[in-house]
């Protein structure tokens, strides 16, 4: 799921819809499997309302012109998956006609990208280093704080064996040197850890 990326958009008090955007590589198979229904977006957009997907659903309309002859005229429509199967409780409308929907999505789509192509590549380039800096700051804080932990449980641990060896610890002294083993095993993996998530931030910072 991490490849799509979802926009939402609302069109004249319509409805709420949110898009699933694929990457060009998943997008042509999504397209390609897709036009045997002659609907862009079928399982791609979602109902705004409950987040179930919006399929599509065929239906025939039926009217009598004013010869006598009888028509039978295909309505192609998304559907809320989710309430016309009463899986969600959905307060929205349970139909979208296909061509309306489709050109809402297709023009929000233009929109974004003419936005994208308006916004040159070095402040993609610099806001996506950015992210990926915090990201690796985040890790490498979260490993220091599991490192402190560990080294105060560590000390926590030596001061009970030397409890234990003036014979006023409820622990063993076996017991707690197999303890003491783990939690040294523990902070010393958590080290090199954070070494690393260190070096990390370090050459985001230097490629940035
Ligand atoms: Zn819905």
């Amino acid at each position: 799921m991490s490849d799509f990326s979802i926009f939402s958009f609302t069109v004249l008090g319509s409805g709420y819809f949110s898009v699933l955007c694929a990457p060009a590589s998943k997008a042509s198979a999504i397209i390609s499997s897709n036009l045997s229904v002659h609907a862009l977006l079928s399982g791609n957009v979602f109902c705004g309302h409950c987040g179930a997907r919006l399929h599509l659903s065929t239906a025939n309309k039926c009217y009598t012109k004013a010869d006598g002859t009888k028509v039978r005229k295909p309505r192609i429509r998304y559907v809320c998956y989710g309430k016309t199967r009463k899986i969600t409780p959905c307060e929205g409308q349970s139909a979208y006609i296909q061509h309306k929907l489709d050109s809402m999505v297709e023009k929000v789509v233009k929109e974004i990208f003419e936005r994208i192509n308006g916004v040159p590549k070095s402040t993609i380039i610099n806001s996506r280093c950015k992210e990926e800096l915090a990201v690796r700051k985040a890790n490498s804080k979260r490993l220091q704080t599991e490192y402190a932990k560990e080294l105060e449980k560590l000390n926590k641990l030596r001061e009970e064996v030397v409890k234990s060896i003036q014979g006023e610890s409820a622990f063993s002294q076996s017991m707690l040197a197999g303890l003491v083993e783990d939690s040294e095993k523990k902070a010393e993996s958590l080290k090199m850890q954070c070494e690393k998530a260190e070096r990390d931030v370090e050459s985001s910072k230097n490629t940035h």
